[in-house]
């Protein structure tokens, strides 16, 4: 606490400098790179279980860590629905053809 100053001028020391809630934005155009790199996140940025709650097995952030939810957007905005993405979580497979995922789902 500083003497004299209101709650609202003091630094918010509570509040982590790289956010969860900060979120990357989306690619105005996505093309398909930003596809394949959105597949490559979602198959690599996996909760694992831990007592405190699922991490990502890959940077430890609270699972689904920004990667991972990048990675859902990217795909979602390009037509995939939760279901269909899931199925690219699943498959495991970074060069997976998503067209056909999308006629399964
Ligand atoms: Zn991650």
């Amino acid at each position: 606490m500083v003497d004299g100053l209101p709650a609202a001028a003091q630094s918010p020391e509570s509040e982590e400098p790289e956010s969860e809630e900060w979120e990357i934005p989306l690619p105005v155009w996505i093309g398909e790179e930003h596809v394949r790199f959105a597949v490559r996140a979602l198959v690599l940025h996996l909760p694992g279980d831990e007592p405190t709650g699922p991490r990502c097995l890959w940077d430890e952030h609270p699972h689904p860590c920004r990667l991972a939810r990048w990675g859902r957007r990217v795909l979602a905005a390009r037509g995939l629905s939760d279901e269909a993405i899931d199925v690219v979580v699943q498959r495991a497979d970074p060069y997976i053809d998503l067209s056909i995922v999308m006629d399964e789902a």
